[in-house]
Order: structure tokens, then C-alpha cells, then sequence
């Protein structure tokens, strides 16, 4: 069986070239893009790396998050789905496939924009699974906007929530319950160092993670908790159709990296894997670019 494990050619292992435009209204559905993304599901497969961790995963119903909640539950981690509530259809996938690794899925739909909720989910997780020893905080939001006049301030407040509030609540909460050995990934992108002129608000926001989480990780270090980040280049998500991208931008996207094609949500779970179990125990505030080879600091 064809696995992550499996030994071939990275130009040639997924879709080249680019996608058809293919609108869909925020925060689209994994369901709906042609062609289906690999998130994992018929070829990941897991040998016990985070075995009896208690996990919460954001944005776990699509994407570069799923691929991430399917993979933490076939290395033997409980997980916590954290979705917006329109994206059920996602997330009851994803959730059956963590019950078909044999581990527990909660299903825990809401808006990161909310504070309450973003805090909530780590109690949700200390009820449900029991503790709370794995985060990775994949949520985000991107929408561009040629011009800077076309940024309205309730986007650019919506992009710093989502994507840097959110975080900053959910850690707060969280750290009280963290045990010694637990693990933060967050998500930043190739947007946090090469902004896009279209991406003014996300590309702020992925520069803030960086920071944050490398401040966060020299805190957190002496109490045993690693901060890493993960910083993924072209991922054929619905993010990217749902406004993150013009759809003109479409027919070209990914293809310009040196792999000469976009990344599959499946190739980033690795990374949060690998990021989040006890091998990368002298791994901290490091900030693992997986981009198709396009050069970072
Ligand atoms: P995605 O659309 O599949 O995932 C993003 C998820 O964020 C959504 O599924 C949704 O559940 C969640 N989300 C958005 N707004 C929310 C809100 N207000 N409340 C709760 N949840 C909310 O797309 P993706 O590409 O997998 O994105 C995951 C992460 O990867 C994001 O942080 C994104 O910035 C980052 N990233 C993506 C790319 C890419 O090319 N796809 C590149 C670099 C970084
Ligand atoms: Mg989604």
C-alpha cells in the first residue's frame, strides 16, 4: 500500500499544474474541490507516535487541519475538532475517521472570533478527553484584497482574531493544563516572511504568529511545554478558493514553487506530527517550512 512512508518522486506524487477557478462562499468545503485533496485518509498510516495524547485540533474539518486530525488520531491521540459551524459536513467525516482508528472525536463547532469559545475548547477538551497534552492551532483566515482601500476594518479585525486573538486565548487557557511533555504547533505561512501586495491583513498575522510562538516557546520551555510552528507554502485547500486567492490565480497556483506544483493538505500532517511527539524533544520555537522549496530566512 502506497503510504507517507513511500519511497517516489516529489514533482510527480500529487496534481501538477494548477485548478480550475472554482468559487465557493467562505469558508468553503473540502467536499466541494475538484480535484479532492489527500488529506491522509487512504494513505496515512501511523505507528504509535502520540500514542494516548489528548488533542485539540482548529480548523480540523478541512485542509492542512484535517490531514493534521486524521494523522494525530491514527498515531493513537484522542482529538477535539474545533470547526465553524457551516463546515459540519467536513467535520463528521473527519470525526468518523478518528473513530476508525479506534480514538475518541468531539465535535466542537463555534467561531474563533468569539472569545468565549476560543477558551472554551480547552475546557471542552479536559471534559471530553480527559486532560489536554497536544494543540495544533491550524484555524486561519485569508481573504485578499488588491487594493488597501478595500480592507474594511471588519475584515482586518476578523483576520487578527481568527488567526492571532484566537491563539493568544486559546494558549492562555490552556498552558494551567498542560503536563510537562506537551506540545503547541501553530500555523503561520511562507505569507509570515514573503507577504503577498494582496494579503496585507493575513500576511501581518502570520508574521504575528512567528512571533508569538517564539516567544511563547522560550517561556514555556522550562516547564517541559515545546512551541513550534509550521509554516506551509501553496496548499490546495478551500481556503484558497473561498477568497484567499483571485480566481484568476487559480490556473497558476503552486506552480511557481521549485516542486513546480501546490501542496496536499496529507503532506503537512507529517510535520505536525513530527513537531508534536516526543522525537522532536530538543526541538523548540523552530518554525519548519514546508513549501515546495521556495528559500526562507
Ligand atoms: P481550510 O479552509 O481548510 O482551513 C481553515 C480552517 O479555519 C477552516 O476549515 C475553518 O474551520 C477554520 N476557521 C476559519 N475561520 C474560523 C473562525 N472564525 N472560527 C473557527 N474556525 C475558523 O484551509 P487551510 O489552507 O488548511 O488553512 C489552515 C491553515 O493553514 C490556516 O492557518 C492558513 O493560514 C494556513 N496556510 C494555508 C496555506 C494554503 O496554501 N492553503 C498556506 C499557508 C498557510
Ligand atoms: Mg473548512
Amino acid at each position: 500500500m502506497t503510504d507517507q512512508y513511500t519511497f517516489g518522486n516529489p514533482v510527480t506524487r500529487y496534481h501538477q499544474g494548477g485548478f480550475e477557478p472554482q468559487p465557493q462562499d467562505g469558508p468553503g468545503l473540502a467536499s466541494e474541490l475538484s480535484p479532492r485533496p489527500d488529506h491522509g485518509e487512504a494513505t496515512y498510516r501511523g505507528t504509535g507516535r502520540l500514542e494516548g495524547r489528548k488533542a485539540l485540533v482548529t480548523g480540523a474539518d478541512s485542509g492542512i487541519g484535517r490531514a493534521t486530525a486524521i494523522a494525530f488520531a491514527r498515531e493513537g491521540a484522542d482529538v477535539v475538532l474545533s470547526f465553524l459551524p457551516s463546515e459540519e459536513s467536513d467535520a463528521r467525516e473527519v470525526a468518523d475517521l478518528v473513530e476508525q482508528a479506534g480514538r475518541k472525536a468531539v465535535l466542537a463547532p463555534g467561531d474563533l472570533t468569539d472569545e468565549q469559545y476560543a477558551r472554551g475548547l480547552v475546557a471542552t477538551a479536559v471534559r471530553e478527553l480527559g486532560g489536554l497534552d497536544a494543540l495544533a492551532v491550524v484555524a486561519g483566515k485569508q481573504q485578499h484584497a488588491e487594493d488597501v482601500a478595500d480592507i474594511t476594518s471588519q475584515q482586518f479585525d476578523e483576520t487578527m482574531r481568527t488567526n492571532v486573538h484566537s491563539l493568544f486565548w486559546i494558549v492562555q487557557e490552556a498552558v494551567p493544563h498542560l503536563p510537562p511533555g506537551s506540545t503547541i504547533v501553530t500555523t503561520s505561512s511562507i505569507q509570515g516572511y514573503q507577504p503577498s501586495p494582496n494579503l496585507v491583513d493575513y500576511a501581518t498575522t502570520k508574521s504575528a504568529i512567528i512571533a508569538m510562538s517564539q516567544a511563547l516557546a522560550q517561556q514555556l520551555a522550562p516547564k517541559g511545554i515545546r512551541v513550534n510552528v509550521v509554516a506551509p507554502g501553496p496548499v490546495w485547500t478551500p481556503l484558497q478558493v473561498a477568497g484567499g486567492q483571485p480566481d484568476d490565480a487559480m490556473p497558476e497556483f503552486g506552480t511557481s514553487t521549485p516542486l513546480g506544483r501546490a501542496g496536499q493538505p496529507a503532506e503537512l500532517a507529517p510535520p505536525f506530527v513530527f513537531l508534536s511527539s516526543g522525537e522532536s524533544s530538543y526541538v523548540v520555537g523552530e518554525v519548519l517550512n514546508v513549501n515546495g522549496g521556495m528559500p526562507t530566512p
